[in-house]
C-alpha cells in the first residue's frame, strides 16, 4: 500500500508545501508504505507553464531526498478512469442549475468557509430541468441526504463531518477535486493520506463517498498550515519564497530540511538531520497542532548563530 503527496501545480512549492510533503514521505516510510507523488492539475492542465512547475515542484521533492516508487501521476489524463466510476452511482448524482452566487445566497456562509449546498436543485421536475437546460449548463451533485462521516486522523483521533451535495464534476466536464481524489487514491492503492489541515473539512465528504463508489477508506494526517509572521496564507502571497529563491539567499536543502525537522518537533534547533533519522523518530502523534509562523528568509544556515540579512 502506498502513502502519497498530490501538489496542485499553480506554483513553484513554498516551505509549507514542502513541509506537508516531507510529513507524507515519513508518514509512509516510517509505517513500511510505498510513496506516490500525484499531479491534481485537473483544471491547471491547459496552463501554459504547468509542464515547468510540474518540472520543478518534482525537482524539489528530489533534492530533498522524498523518492517516490512508482512514475508521476497527473489527473488531467485520467478522465475515462473517472467516466467509468461516476458511472458506478449514476442514480446518487443529479444535476444542479446554481451558480456559486445561488449557492452562497442560500446557504449566507460566514465569510471563509465552504458554502454547504442547501438541495435547491435535488428535486428538480423534469420539465423543469428541460428549462433550465435552455440557458445553463448544469454541474453534477450528488446526493449525500446530509449524512454524517467519520475519518480516522492519525494525529487528531476520530474526527466527524456532515457531508452535503458536494459538486463532482463542474459545469464545464471538468472533474471536481473532492470525486478525482477518491477515485485516484483507491486506483493507486493509497490508503494514507497526508495534506494540509484547511483541507480537513473535506475528509469526511470524501470519506463517505469511498465508501459510496465500494472504493477502501483511508487513514488521514492533516498537516498544520505554515504561515507568514503575520499570520497570512503563504499561497496568497505575491512572491514564493521557493527551495530555489531560499539556495540564493544562501540556505541550503540540508538547512531547509533540518529547519522542517524543528518545526516538526523531529529535531532540535541547529541539528543537522538526515532522513533516515527523521524517519526512526517520526510519531504524527507528537506533531505540533498549531500552524507555524516563519519567515524562511530570515532563517540561520545550521550551525551558524547569525541570522542572515535577506536582502543579501
Ligand atoms: N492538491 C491539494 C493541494 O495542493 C491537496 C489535495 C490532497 O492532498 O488531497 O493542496
Amino acid at each position: 500500500m502506498f502513502g502519497r503527496f498530490a501538489p496542485t501545480p499553480s506554483s513553484d512549492f513554498h516551505i509549507g508545501n514542502l513541509r506537508t510533503a516531507l510529513v507524507a514521505w515519513l508518514a509512509a516510510r516510517s509505517s513500511g508504505r510505498g510513496f506516490l507523488v500525484r499531479i491534481e492539475d485537473l483544471d491547471l492542465a491547459r496552463l501554459p507553464d504547468a509542464d515547468a512547475i510540474i518540472g520543478r515542484q518534482v525537482g524539489d521533492l528530489a533534492d530533498l531526498g522524498l523518492v517516490h516508487d512508482q512514475p508521476v501521476v497527473r489527473q488531467s489524463e485520467r478522465t475515462e478512469l473517472y467516466e467509468r466510476s461516476l458511472s458506478r452511482i449514476q442514480d446518487l448524482v443529479y444535476e444542479c442549475f446554481c451558480s456559486r452566487k445561488d449557492v452562497a445566497q442560500a446557504t449566507r456562509a460566514p465569510h471563509g468557509t465552504t458554502p454547504r449546498y442547501p438541495g435547491t436543485c435535488r428535486d428538480l421536475s423534469p420539465a423543469e430541468k428541460r428549462h433550465l437546460r435552455q440557458s445553463r449548463q448544469p454541474c453534477l451533485r450528488i446526493n449525500a441526504a446530509s449524512a454524517m462521516a467519520p475519518i480516522t486522523d492519525l494525529a487528531r483521533g476520530q474526527y466527524v463531518g456532515e457531508v452535503d451535495d458536494f459538486v463532482v464534476r463542474r459545469a464545464d466536464g471538468v472533474f471536481a477535486y473532492n470525486f478525482a481524489v477518491v477515485v485516484d487514491d483507491a486506483h493507486q492503492n493509497v490508503d494514507q493520506v497526508v495534506r494540509g489541515d484547511d483541507l480537513l473539512e473535506s475528509s469526511p465528504r470524501q470519506a463517505w463517498l469511498a465508501a459510496q463508489l465500494g472504493l477502501r477508506v483511508p487513514v488521514y494526517l492533516h498537516v498544520p498550515l505554515v504561515l507568514a509572521p503575520d499570520g497570512t496564507r503563504l499561497a496568497k502571497r505575491d512572491q514564493t519564497v521557493s527551495l530555489t529563491r531560499l539556495r540564493q539567499a544562501g540556505i541550503s536543502t540540508q538547512d531547509v530540511l533540518s529547519h522542517l525537522a524543528c518545526s516538526l518537533s523531529l529535531a532540535e534547533e541547529s541539528e543537522l538531520v538526515d532522513l533516515n533519522t527523521l524517519v526512526e523518530r517520526f510519531d504524527p502523534q507528537r506533531l505540533p497542532r498549531q500552524p507555524w509562523l516563519t519567515d524562511p528568509l530570515s532563517w540561520a544556515p545550521h550551525g551558524t548563530a547569525q541570522s542572515r540579512n535577506k536582502y543579501e
